[in-house]
């Protein structure tokens, strides 16, 4: 899987559930695969469900902002939501990654990665 954008004057952010379901497991590495692939740099949702102004001004400043939530509780999107910022939402579940019930394999997390990639890649 290799970076398709070639930009990494762009500025884009990711930011990756990290609950405690399965779910989370996908959402937090293919976020790190993106931000290694020079796609977009990572930083913490929590922050900005916190709240923490730093955060939430990147986000405001940022190219795109890329949200990867577990499951349809959509943490993340509610959060952006909340602040009126744009982004793009991921979320593993419309990947075939059953909450509380996928094991999450290698191979579930590259097969979701190069899916994620491939929608990233034409919209960033
Ligand atoms: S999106 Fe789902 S898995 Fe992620 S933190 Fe929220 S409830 Fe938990």
């Amino acid at each position: 899987m290799n970076c398709c954008c070639g930009d990494t004057q762009t500025i884009n952010l990711i930011f990756a559930c990290s609950g405690a379901a399965n779910t989370r497991y996908p959402a937090d590495t293919i976020s790190r695969l993106i931000m290694k692939r020079e796609m977009s740099s990572m930083t913490c949702l929590a922050a900005m469900g916190a709240e923490l102004s730093g955060f939430i001004e990147s986000a405001k400043a940022s190219e795109k902002n890329i949200v990867i939530d577990g499951c349809p509780v959509a943490c993340g999107k509610k959060i952006f939501i909340r602040h009126d910022i744009p982004f793009e939402h991921f979320m593993m579940t419309d990947f075939g990654v059953q909450k509380g019930v996928t094991p999450i394999t290698e191979a579930v997390i590259t097969d979701t990665a190069a899916e994620i990639q491939s929608r990233l890649c034409a919209i960033l």
